[in-house]
């Protein structure tokens, strides 16, 4: 089934263009002309939005629900062609895009099981205590009430998930923030189409056109206008350090500051412990290589730094590894612009002090090949970039001294979204030694896996300290995502009538 983007924004309700456009880099089929929106689309969107909020703010928790199911279904319901503009604009296999479309619907769904429940609300009642000495006690109750209309920047490697009506904008809805999604420039037709399924939704369900936007564009002007603009109450942004901080520092610098909440990159370090090593380190190599090389590496999950004790052990995991990583076939990814910055940031690391080249591989144009560097503790302790994402296929294996050095390079790292132990029952007192520097670290601690692959669900924490998030008491997958989007109200001695707690 095949799809051909009209290339317009879509602002509350209204198929849109813009006197400037820019041209869409598909992997494969023909470009297509997107309109470019900037100051005075967003104008439009968030007034939409801002009035679209006095009712949908107030929707019941059903009646939202029913609108995310709806949104679901409609994505569903264009599932094929979801697949095929998908795959042509981004590169990611069939099979990823088809995963990665369920993922969005069950998140979807699970945010509307999620309202209905009501328990999100975290409902809370004092009840009064006239006759208390010295004092009286009036009436409090607490309710977490929707913040207003939503800012959402999408990353390009999940185009679905992550993306247009990905965890953000689920979130966001669920709550009863009206969403305005600045669309992803890689995936602009991906973006329409499920705009599109959004549009459905709302006139199926009878929601206020003003509740969804997406304005597509090229520019940081047009995000920067986003986050800027009065009426926006809180950002949900995922995408790189260097996009996320620039637009955390707008946010911050308004008049009225606003949260923005940047789920950004990070290294996963995977810490190998003596036994595990020992007893399965050519499997656990294996894995690792895999993980790093899924999906191009283009994860924000992808384990790019392995530490372990130096000695055989140690050697034959780097063999192993090397091999296994030699045998990755060139995979396309997802822009110029990536693959640019992935070689950039693989030179880097090639001239680092006391960096040592494992694996050298050869990929040109949008393509990558994986990329193998090893280091001393003392060395990756000495250099801080070291510790950098690097957008790809790139590993980077530290060898530590002894326990002593692997707990001093533990508390060297940034924040991270994750980080792994690979333990045996022999490796527990060291595994207790690292957990509190670990927890300090990371949004996430594994062990025995790897964190290429998120749950969405209750438990779930994708976030971490800054710089794997600009906020850390938050995540951007599971239900707790909804929080981000909140804020806790006190009602004290309000009459039961006037209050609209639904
Ligand atoms: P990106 O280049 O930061 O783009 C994200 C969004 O920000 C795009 O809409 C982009 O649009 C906009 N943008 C970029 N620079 C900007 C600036 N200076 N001012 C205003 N807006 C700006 O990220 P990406 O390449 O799409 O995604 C890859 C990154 O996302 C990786 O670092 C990955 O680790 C991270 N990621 C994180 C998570 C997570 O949950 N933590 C998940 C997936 C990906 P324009 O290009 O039009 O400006």
């Amino acid at each position: 089934m095949s799809f051909e983007p009209h290339g317009k924004h879509l602002i509350a309700g209204e198929w849109t263009g813009s006197e400037g456009t820019f041209a869409s880099q598909p992997v494969r089929g023909p470009s297509h002309q997107t309109a470019n929106g900037g100051a005075a689309e967003v104008e439009r969107a968030v007034v939409a939005a801002e009035e679209a909020f006095w009712t949908y703010g107030y929707s019941s928790r059903a009646e939202r629900a029913a609108f995310l199911d709806a949104i679901a279904d409609e994505i569903e319901a264009r599932a094929d062609a979801i697949t095929e503009i998908g795959t042509r604009e981004t590169g990611l296999p069939e099979a990823r895009l088809q995963g990665e479309r369920g993922r969005t619907t069950g998140q979807l769904r699970l945010f509307a099981r999620h309202i209905e429940k009501g328990d999100y609300l975290d409902l809370r009642h004092d009840e009064a205590l006239p006759d208390r000495a010295p004092m009286p006690r009036p009436d409090l109750k607490m309710v977490q009430r929707p913040v207003g209309p939503v800012a959402v920047f999408g990353a390009s490697n999940f185009p679905l998930a992550f993306s247009t009506a990905g965890g953000d904008t689920a979130s966001a809805l669920a709550a009863g923030c009206p969403v305005v999604v600045k669309g992803h420039p890689a995936h602009p037709g991906t973006g329409e189409i499920i705009a599109d399924a959004i549009l459905a939704a709302i006139e199926k369900t009878g929601m206020p056109k003003g509740v969804f936007s997406l304005i597509q564009g090229n520019t940081t002007d047009l995000g920067a206008a986003l986050v800027q603009h009065p009426l926006i109450s809180a950002v949900g942004f995922t995408g790189s350090l260097g996009a996320g901080r620039a637009l955390f520092d707008l946010c911050a610098a308004r008049p009225v500051p606003i949260p923005f909440f940047g789920e950004l990159g990070s290294v996963n370090p995977v810490f190998l412990l003596p036994d595990a090593l020992a007893a399965r380190g050519a499997e656990i190599a294996k894995g690792w290589a895999g993980s790093l090389t899924m999906g191009a590496g283009q994860f924000c999950t992808n384990p790019g730094v392995v530490i372990a004790l130096a000695g055989p052990d140690a050697t034959a995991f780097v063999e192993t590894a090397s091999e296994a990583l030699s045998q990755v076939a060139a995979q396309v990814m997802l822009t110029d612009g990536i693959a640019a910055g992935y070689r950039a940031g693989r030179d880097k690391i090639a001239a680092t002090t006391g960096v040592r080249q494992v694996l050298t591989t050869v990929c040109d144009q949008r393509n990558a090949t994986p990329y193998f560097f090893a280091t001393t503790g003392k060395d990756f302790l000495a250099n801080a970039a070291l510790g950098h994402e690097v957008f790809g296929p790139l590993g980077i294996f530290v060898e530590v001294s002894d326990p002593a050095e692997m707990l001093e390079v533990a508390k060297s790292f940034e924040g991270q979204l994750t980080s792994t132990l690979m333990m045996d029952t022999g490796d527990t007192a060291l595994a207790r030694r690292l957990m509190p520097i670990l927890e300090r670290k990371a949004g996430r601690i594994l062990a025995n896996g790897y964190p290429t692959g998120v749950e969405v669900s209750e438990a779930m924490v994708h976030g971490g300290p800054y710089p794997a998030s600009t906020n850390f008491g938050a995540t951007s997958v599971g239900t707790l995502a909804i929080r981000r989007f909140l804020r806790p109200v006190c009602y004290q001695n309000i009459p039961d009538d006037v209050l609209d707690i639904r």
